[in-house]
């Protein structure tokens, strides 16, 4: 019997996970500038989490979490999202007491049961932040800055912001009332789907990526135009301080993302470069979220974005930096004598923070030459008999093709070293 992976899931090779990690320490370097620290909850939570803070009717928690019961007969689920469980951290361990306002990031894996297709995984990994604590316009911008700063940061700059402001719970109410009862009226040109959520969640009829959708619900009224004043001079703010930053940005009174939790601002940034699933991170504020969880009410504004688009857009310019692991040093050894000689050596000079490697295949020299060549080792030297003897070696240079005697004991003396 053969086994494979799971649909929908990607083993990360470790020809890429050198990129990988160039990536992700890139994406640190950004957050821990922007004064984010970062929190690790756990892949797994009470179902009820996701159920009460995503929103019951939304396709994630509708149709696509992994959902099972444990051994116990808890319902517990994978998580398909970062937000619920920061929260869920937040509120259990007392995050805000601290400190008014709390900037995390996460990096880690998300599923989802959609149906796998080029940029749509199962498995698949995000990066988000939140910052907990401050209903203020300019944390709504350093969110987007933030992002927005992670893809240029990786010399990515062709994609597209969108911004819209989906309201509060002062407003939101009484503009669902008004869309739903213009949509009831064109309810029959609209697709199935469509027409159900005209009473589940009128919003995402605007939303709706079905063509004929959009025709009819063209000159449908946007929540822009229903906002309260304070959501309104909210959205101004946000807008204002993105013209200050110099982030061009387009609004889209339709924009309103696939989960419920969301308040005043929603964006998202999509890439040309993608094809039909072209949403590289969405974010947005979510200031009743803390309290449907059972804390406190305290504000929150985040974003998440997908790491594996953001690995094609890369792949598609052709990005190829990355921080590759390659043998400082390699040993390459004769005879058994000295062998045994380089087990040893090779162990004492990464005690002392060299990459040094050897042959642990027993193959000739030459073999052991051509692979020390392949792993593109800098340094290389051959130790036989006579080196054994004279307690002395030619290290070659492979770059220069430069040779220069090193006592044998004495190796590390030619190596920066990092350990003890
Ligand atoms: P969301 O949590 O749905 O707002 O998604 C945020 C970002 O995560 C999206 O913009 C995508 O970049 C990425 N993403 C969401 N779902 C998937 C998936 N099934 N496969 C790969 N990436 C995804």
């Amino acid at each position: 019997m053969t086994f494979r992976s799971i649909r929908g899931t990607k083993d990360i090779l470790p020809a890429e996970t050198a990129r990988w990690q160039f990536v992700e320490s890139t994406i640190r370097t950004v957050f821990h500038r922007f004064n984010y620290k970062e929190i690790r909850t756990p892949i797994f939570e009470q179902t009820s989490l996701f159920a009460r803070s995503i929103g019951e009717l939304t396709d994630i928690v509708g149709k696509e979490m992994y959902t099972f019961t444990d051994r116990s007969d808890d319902s517990l689920t994978l998580r398909p999202e970062g937000t619920a469980s920061v929260i869920r951290a937040y509120i259990q361990n007392n995050l805000g007491e601290a400190q008014p306002l709390v900037k995390v990031y996460y990096i880690g894996p998300m599923f989802r049961q959609e149906r796998p297709q080029a940029g749509r995984l199962r498995q698949f990994h995000q990066f988000g932040a939140e910052a907990i604590g401050s209903p203020q316009p300019e944390v709504d911008a350093e969110i987007i800055a933030m992002t927005i700063q992670i893809y240029r940061e990786l010399s990515l700059t062709e994609f597209s912001l969108k911004i819209n402001s989906v309201g509060c719970e002062k407003c939101r109410p009484h503009y669902k009332e008004v869309l739903r009862s213009e949509l009831r009226k064109i309810a029959s040109q609209l697709s199935p789907d469509s027409q159900r959520r005209i009473e589940e969640n009128p919003m995402r009829v605007l939303d709706s990526k079905d063509e004929n959708d959009q025709k009819a619900t063209a000159s449908m009224p946007l929540i822009t135009e229903h906002l309260c004043p304070e959501c309104s001079q909210h959205f101004d703010d946000v807008k204002k301080y993105l013209k200050n930053l110099g982030i061009p940005f387009l609004v889209d009174g339709r924009l309103v993302r696939g989960l419920d939790y969301y308040t005043k601002t929603a964006f998202e940034l999509t890439s040309t470069a993608l094809g039909s699933q072209d949403a590289l991170a969405g974010g947005g504020r979510y200031d009743l979220l803390t309290r449907e969880l059972g804390g406190k009410e305290t504000p929150g504004v985040g974003f998440a974005a997908g790491v594996e688009r953001l690995m094609m857009v890369l792949d598609k310019k052709g990005m190829t930096r990355e921080v590759d692991i390659k043998p400082t040093l390699f040993i390459a050894a004769a005879d058994e004598a000295s062998r045994d000689w380089t087990i040893t050596a090779i162990t004492n000079l990464r005690a002392k923070g060299i990459a040094a490697e050897s042959d642990s295949l027993r193959r000739s020299l030459k073999a052991q030459m051509r692979e020390a060549d392949r792993q593109q080792a800098a340094y290389v030297i051959v130790v036989g008999q006579h080196e054994l003897e004279t307690g002395k070696a030619s290290m070659k240079n492979m770059r220069t093709g430069q040779q220069q005697e090193v006592v044998l004991n004495d190796i590390a003396a030619h190596f920066p070293t990092s350990g003890t």
